[in-house]
């Protein structure tokens, strides 16, 4: 059985999606070239899809030395047996001492699967990662209900892996860079079944909360549907996306894929709204890097305002009206 010093570098699954990489692995990368540098080790990347030595070499200029890339037509679409064998048998011929994944529907099902074949740990919903004095890797997640940050080690197990949701680490700018596009024999790989034909993103019809440069998001606080409209109506005039704390999906007034914090989306607007928000560690921590941050709570003890550059005390229902006709005269509209 190998030693934990016999494993070394930073890997970051790059996921893909109909054959495009999707930001979070150039986002992971970022954050394990670092840690890479600091140990003196490789950074590497690991792709699996349909794709060419040509269409995964930009992820060197994101800071990979290596890009592992393990492609078949057969593993074009995502399959969790299949991707979970070949990564098991990549790492365990290769020893990376650990593995990052994005935090999104893929890596959520794949690096569960990926570490309880190697018998190792999993940080999931990481929201900093950083080495310790012994060179291992600090893994950071909200814990308590988010009311202080969660270290997490994995001592004695290799890889150290960890899911990180997307947006949560800064995207690197590309460098030119020197490095290598290692393909990987796969052999015989099975087609999918069930097969899946193909992968559709959902529609949309407003602004999307990913690179949003106003967000305006809510909290169980808006109360009710007909007053999540009037974020609706305030995203409109300031051209933002509407986001939201994990009770105003669990009624249904958003929809799961613009929840912010912890187990949702990280943004980084140029301003950020919260209203009828609390202000929890498990929603703040998506919400941090905003450039300015204004709450709208009745409360005036509440959390979030210990995080807003501008704080309104009232009552949403009554001073979200107020602020959309203001703007709208301000605007010209
Ligand atoms: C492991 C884990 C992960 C989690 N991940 C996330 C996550 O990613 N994102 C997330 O959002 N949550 C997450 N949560 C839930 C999180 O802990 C909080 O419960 C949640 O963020 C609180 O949402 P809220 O502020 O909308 O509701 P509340 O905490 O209930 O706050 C509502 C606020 O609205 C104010 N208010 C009430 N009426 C009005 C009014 N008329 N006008 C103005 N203000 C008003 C109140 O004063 C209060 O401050 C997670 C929890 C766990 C355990």
């Amino acid at each position: 059985m190998a030693n934990v010093s016999d494993y070394s570098g930073f890997w970051v699954f790059a996921e893909q999606i109909n054959g495009k990489i999707a930001d979070v692995g150039r986002e992971l990368l970022g954050k394990a070239r670092e840690l890479a540098d600091s140990k003196g080790v490789e950074a590497a990347a690991v792709v699996v899809g349909d794709l060419t030595e040509d269409e995964v070499k930009e992820l060197i200029s994101y800071g990979a030395d290596k890009v592992y890339l393990l492609s078949h037509p057969n593993l074009k679409l995502y399959s969790s047996l299949t991707y979970t064998r070949l990564l098991e048998d990549l790492v365990n011929k290769e020893k990376p001492e650990a593995f990052l994944f994005g935090a999104g529907p893929l890596g959520a099902d794949l690096a569960p699967r990926v570490a309880a074949r190697l018998n190792t740990g999993l940080s999931a919903h990481c929201v900093d990662l950083k080495l310790n004095e012994e060179g291992g890797l600090d893994q950071v997640v909200p814990g308590f209900g988010g009311s202080l940050m969660a270290t997490i080690v994995c001592p004695n197990h290799r890889p150290q892996m960890a899911t990180v949701m997307p947006g949560a680490m800064k995207m690197p700018e590309p460098k030119e860079r020197e490095g290598e596009v290692v393909r990987v024999d796969v052999g015989e790989v099975p087609s999918p079944s069930p097969e899946i034909v193909e992968f559709k993103p959902k529609e949309r019809s407003a602004v999307a909360l990913d690179g949003a440069d106003v967000v305006i998001a809510g909290g169980w606080g808006i109360g009710s549907e007909e007053n999540w409209k009037l974020l609706e109506e305030l995203a409109e005039v300031l051209g933002g996306a509407v986001g939201a704390t994990r009770p105003a999906i669990d009624e249904g007034w958003a929809p799961e894929d613009v929840m912010i914090g912890q187990s949702g989306k990280t943004v980084h607007p140029k301003l950020y709204i919260g209203a009828g928000i609390s202000g929890v560690m498990h929603h703040v921590v998506g919400i941090q890097d905003s450039e300015v941050i204004v709450a709208i709570n009745k409360d005036p003890k509440a959390q979030i305002f210990e995080v807003c550059d501008f704080g309104i005390v009232g009552d949403a229902t009554k001073v979200l009206p107020v602020l959309i006709s203001k703007l709208k005269e301000k605007l010209g509209e």
